[in-house]
């Protein structure tokens, strides 16, 4: 093997990822006086997190009734009954006070005239357990809600001495008899490899919207503590749930967000018909998004697309008046006048579908610790390693997420995660010896991809991986795309050991960096496309042509799916029906939250 000059790292606990999760995490470890590293691939403030845009939920009642219970409910909706009832009463249920916490650490929110917190409506959020008129429940920072959040748990952590490992690339984890010691990363802009051991271990590495050819996540979202974990022998689950966002500008993917909507945006078609009245008469284009999504589709299918091609759909904003605009929705305006040419204030923006955000990821109980599961302990915990944010699945989101549920995921879940680990990592024991083996294994896959020779380009490979994912696992799907895509796949990530790496360098070099990631999005990707042929039913975003309606007797369960090279071996595990709390001591009714037909 290749000799690499190595450094070693001690901590309590690395925390790998610098998005809203992995630095709410960093700051909660850090404030407890636990040692706290935090590795990250990019800077900070340019994680994934800083374009989120249209707020983060919380039921404050800032301007008008609300409570946690109908938060919870809609979420139980939103997830088209996949989500874990436990972990989604302790997100509805601690939203409010991590949104206070943010408040209070500096998150420049925008007000309302008394100097409250402003909540905007989003699509999905009701009152009265859905019956009621749509809420007002999403907190926002104007349209830069995930860039003031950022930067304000950047500052805090800093202040409280987490130390920034900033520019290193995680490879791999260490793992010791059965549990996770430690991390090793290549110092990108030195060429150094560091090993930190750990205590714990927290997986915030974001999604994985890079496996598809259009989508409104940031280049570096390529699921890397999926595939870090893939290679580690743990399962992937509920990876065939994928996002697909309504409103994405037509041509470039870049977003506008459903606060648009929220703030009065609707849509229209060819005919100028607001085609969601017909399709949610009650929500409208506030209907939740897998809704939205496939409607559009539906319309441009039966030939009411607009333009040239008639092949996308309008968003209109030129009623709403200029000054909200540019109060509330200044950096859309922005992106339709750059990406679409348009001014808003005149002119409807071109949109079409585009995935969004991956409702799957590494499986965890609602403190974040990561599940091993076997037939006999589905809730089984790995111990060491933890996964937060888009990286993990608690499941809140189930099937479907609706929007700023995430933001406010990363927040009570990171939240969370420090609060386990304030409880049973242990201060005063020592931090796990170096696995030299483990070490090893991790540099030796990297010194063989860096050696690759073979016949494949890296970004050939991937965009083979990204056009099929978006022809086989779209918003629609049939049992005949499904089966050609699930085969495509297994090809396509059999060409990893074909792998040509032009640049031998360890410094700055990204045709390798881009190897390691596509590495990673491929087990991701795999995951996703056979977790899909094997469902048979339509649920939240897996819309099944073949098999319409969601059926709560075979496939009310969550998906795992191991991945070992090309192989993917699946297995299911039971959804959590229990809430934490008893409706006699102030928890939700749970026929209130019984599954029922899904209709907005
Ligand atoms: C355009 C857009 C707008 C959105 N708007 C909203 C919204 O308004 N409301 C809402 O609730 N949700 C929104 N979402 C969803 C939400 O923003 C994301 O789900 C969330 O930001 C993900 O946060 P995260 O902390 O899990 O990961 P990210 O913010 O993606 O951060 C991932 C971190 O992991 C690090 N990392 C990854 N791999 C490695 C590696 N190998 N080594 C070292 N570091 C690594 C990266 O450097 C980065 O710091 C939006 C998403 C997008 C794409």
């Amino acid at each position: 093997m290749a000799a690499y000059e190595t450094h070693t790292h001690e901590y309590d606990v690395v925390v790998v990822g610098a998005g809203g999760a992995g630095l709410r995490a960093t700051l909660g470890m850090a404030e407890q006086g636990l040692r706290t590293a935090c590795v990250t691939k990019v800077f900070p403030t340019r994680s994934h997190t800083v374009a989120a845009q249209g707020g983060i939920a919380a039921s404050l009642s800032n301007m008008g009734p609300d409570n946690w219970q109908w938060h919870m409910y809609d979420t139980v909706k939103g997830s088209d009954w996949l989500g874990d009832t436990d972990a989604m009463e302790y997100l509805a249920r601690e939203a409010p006070k991590a949104v206070y916490e943010l408040e209070h650490y500096g998150v420049p929110f925008s007000r309302t005239e008394e100097g409250k917190i402003y909540q905007r409506p989003f699509g999905g959020h009701t009152t009265e357990f859905g019956e009621g008129p749509p809420v007002q429940r999403t907190c926002a920072a104007a349209d830069r809600t995930g860039h003031a959040i950022l930067h304000t748990l950047y500052g805090q952590s800093l202040k409280n001495n987490a130390e920034f490992f900033i520019e290193y690339f995680a490879l791999d984890l260490i793992i010791t008899d059965g549990a996770c010691t430690g991390v090793v990363c290549w110092k990108l802009d030195d060429g150094t490899m560091h090993v930190f051991n750990a205590k714990m271990v927290v997986l915030a590495t974001g999604g994985y919207g890079r496996a598809y050819f259009s989508a409104t996540s940031a280049h570096t979202c390529t699921g890397d503590g999926g595939g870090m974990v893939a290679r580690a022998g743990l399962p992937l689950q509920d990876m065939e749930f994928v996002q697909f966002h309504p409103t994405g500008i037509y041509g470039s993917g870049c977003l506008i967000t459903e606060g648009a909507r929220g703030e009065g945006g609707y849509l229209t078609n060819s005919e100028g018909e607001r085609f969601m009245e017909r399709y949610a008469p009650t929500y409208k284009d506030l209907a939740s998004r897998d809704v939205v999504s496939r409607c559009i589709t539906m319309e441009i299918r039966e030939g009411r697309g607009v333009g040239e091609h008639k092949d996308h759909m309008f968003l209109n904003l030129m009623h709403l008046p200029p000054e909200s605009l540019a109060e509330r929705l200044p950096g859309i305006s922005e992106s339709a006048k750059i990406f679409a040419g348009v001014d808003v204030t005149r002119d409807p923006i071109p949109i079409l579908p585009t995935v969004h955000y991956n409702m799957g990821g590494i499986p965890t109980n609602y403190w974040g610790e990561v599940l091993n599961p076997t037939a006999e302990n589905p809730d089984q915990v790995f111990p060491g390693l933890m996964a937060v944010g888009e990286a993990g699945c608690a499941s809140v989101h189930g099937a479907n997420r609706l929007g700023s549920n995430s933001l406010i995921d990363l927040v009570v879940f990171g939240r969370a995660a420090a609060i386990r680990a304030g409880a049973i990592v242990d201060r005063e024991s020592a931090v796990p010896a170096t696995n030299q083996q483990e070490v090893d294994k991790a540099l030796d896959r990297f010194d063989s991809l860096r050696n690759a020779s073979g016949g494949t380009g890296t970004a050939d490979l991937r965009l083979e991986m990204q056009k099929t994912m978006q022809a086989d696992a779209a918003v629609f799907r049939t049992d005949k795309t499904l089966a050609e895509g699930k085969d495509k796949m297994g090809g396509i990530a059999a060409k990893l050991d074909d792998l040509h790496v032009t640049d031998r360098g360890l410094i700055w070099n990204t045709d390798l960096m881009e190897t390691l990631e596509l590495t990673n999005l491929m087990p991701n990707a795999l995951a996703t496309i056979v977790g899909a042929e094997a469902r048979k039913e339509s649920r939240g975003a897996h819309a099944h042509e073949d098999y319409p309606d969601r059926d709560d007797s075979n496939w009310r369960k969550h998906s795992l799916a191991w991945v070992d090279g090309n192989e993917v071996k699946l297995a299911y595990r039971p959804v959590h029906l229990e809430p934490l709390t008893k409706a006699e001591e102030g928890g939700i009714e749970l026929k209130k939250i019984a599954p029922k037909k899904r209709v907005y």
